[in-house]
């Protein structure tokens, strides 16, 4: 039976359960026959605890293979998987905890005590605890006394597989509920434009509580039987170390940035690699030229979120444009509307980004209000991010919506002055925002990093800008900071950055 369900279809298309899937950082490995069977032997521990078909599990451990594998046993037995950044505090956890209210809680040893006061107060079944060396907590304990035969539960397209919190830095953080279909689509549509086979092995040092480490780089080589190497997190000289044995790398343009400061990268280094990809934030069109000119190696830039799995990507073949996300993966409908009106714009234009397609979520859990706020009526969603389709159909990204400046009654996108700024030699990086201004409603300001023993001022870096770009797009002033707060997946924390200058114009 043809069912949808992103577990069969791994199953159905990894007959061969003698490859090699997951090689640990200590140098074990594990075969996918072996993933079946601890996975069939975590599905029952978790029917032992009680739990069936639709429960929560939520997970606030650090990223592990048998992390990986509780994800996989959720989904053949019919339980949603509900990954939590385990960097999260208490407080933090405890709302997750009464907004999905799990029924079992998988948490790392060392956090037990606290988890353990939170689930009572929200009546959980049980909190187990993992470890991250494939031998500590009581979960692999129960687990070793589990039988290793599990009837697949039989899941369709519109159930939900997991439940991934946004990380809200405009509100509350919602819950975005993902189906089996989703996963499936996302993951078949992946594989065709990336050219996945057996033969790949894949560099992964992405953490697993987001979409990006957990749906997009294991889904896809897991469909596609390839190999992992798991790394526990980014570290430029684990990565050097692996580069030679991988053929494939998934990253945040942060991982770009980093290994490109390394004098061990180079073209024979990555000899053997196939491809790189970077997506979750937006990779400077500089890093990309540098990138190339050291390997050899063109990045593929793609788009997309948590909501909605991978929406674009550059082409593995044609031209990978620096600064573009590429066109739509296949099955997905995407469109450019005006920010007020909800009119579709002509190519060229400014506007937000909506998609339709088997990729999108099914809602905010226990949010219906919220979910029918982003979805126009024609089930377009509604994704936040502004954009603009070029002459050749290439995506731009510019900023979030919420991120757009007014200024005067101006519209002001950041990437373009970013952009501007980033291209004076010296400077590192840049962060536009608005902030309050008694006069013209927002004033930009630019936040700078600048290279090590370079004077760069304030005027400098004005009379370069004003040289290119309409005096309303001018920063008012330039703030030089050492480094611009990013988020865990390489995101500049704008928010931040607004809060601390609040009061500057005011
Ligand atoms: P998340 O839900 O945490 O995956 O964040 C999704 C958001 O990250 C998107 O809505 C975009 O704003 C941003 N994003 C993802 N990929 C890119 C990219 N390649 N370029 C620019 N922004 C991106």
């Amino acid at each position: 039976m043809k069912t949808n369900n992103f577990f069969s279809l791994m199953k159905e298309r990894n007959c061969n359960h003698k490859k090699l899937f997951l090689k640990k950082n200590n140098g074990d490995f594990i075969k996918y026959g072996q993933l079946y069977d601890i996975s069939a032997k975590f599905a029952n521990t978790l029917v032992n605890l009680g739990v069936v078909r639709g429960d929560r599990i939520l997970v606030y451990a650090e990223k592990s293979v048998e992390n990986l594998i509780v994800y996989l046993a959720c989904l053949r037995a019919g339980f949603i998987y509900l990954p939590i950044n385990p960097a999260y505090t208490q407080t933090e956890l405890e709302y997750f905890i009464e907004d999905s209210l799990p029924k079992v809680i998988i948490c790392s040893p060392n956090k037990e005590d606290t988890v353990k006061v939170i689930g009572e107060k929200f009546k959980v079944l049980a909190v187990e605890t993992l470890g991250t060396d494939g031998k500590t907590g009581s979960f692999l304990e129960k687990a070793g006394k589990s039988s290793m035969d599990f009837a697949d539960v039989i899941c369709t397209k519109d159930d939900i597989a997991a439940i991934v919190y946004t990380s809200g830095t405009t509100g509350r953080s919602k819950g975005a509920m993902i189906t089996h279909g989703n996963l499936y689509s996302n993951a078949m549509a992946l594989c065709e434009t990336w050219k996945f086979s057996q033969d790949d092995v894949l560099l992964h040092a992405l953490p697993i509580f987001h979409v990006h480490g957990l749906f997009v780089a294991t889904n896809v080589a897991l469909v596609s039987g390839s190999s992992m190497i798991f790394l526990p997190a980014f570290d430029v000289d684990e990565i050097i170390n692996h580069l030679s044995s991988a053929t494939v790398m998934m990253g945040v343009p942060t991982f770009y940035t980093l290994l490109l400061q390394n004098t061990r990268l180079t073209r024979e280094l990555v000899g053997y690699m196939r491809l790189f990809i970077s997506g979750s934030a937006p990779l400077l069109a500089e890093i990309h030229r540098q990138w190339s000119e050291r390997t050899g190696h063109q990045i593929l830039e793609r788009y997309g979120m948590t909501e909605t799995g991978m929406i674009a990507s550059n082409p593995y073949v044609e031209e990978r444009v620096p600064g573009t996300v590429g066109f739509p993966l296949v099955g997905i409908s995407l469109r450019i509307a005006d920010q007020s009106s909800g009119n579709l714009l002509p190519d060229g234009e400014i506007g937000l980004i909506e998609v339709k397609g088997p990729n999108v979520f099914k809602g905010y859990w226990h949010m219906p209000e919220k979910t029918r706020e982003d979805f126009r009526e024609d089930n377009f969603f509604i994704t936040g991010d502004l954009g603009f389709i070029d002459e050749r159909e290439y995506l731009h990204i510019v900023g979030r919506q919420k991120d757009m400046i007014i200024t005067c009654g101006l519209n002001v996108y950041p990437k373009e002055i970013e952009e501007k700024i980033n291209g004076i030699a010296g400077v590192v990086e840049s962060a536009i925002v608005g902030v309050p201004h008694k006069e013209f409603g927002e004033g930009v300001i630019g936040v700078v990093v600048v290279k090590k023993n370079v004077n760069l001022s304030e005027k400098e870096i004005l009379i370069e800008l004003k040289k290119e770009l309409a005096q309303y797009k001018v920063p008012l002033k330039i703030i030089f900071v050492d480094m611009i707060p990013r988020n865990t997946m390489g995101k500049a924390q704008k928010s931040i950055l607004r809060s601390s200058y609040n009061n500057l114009f005011i």
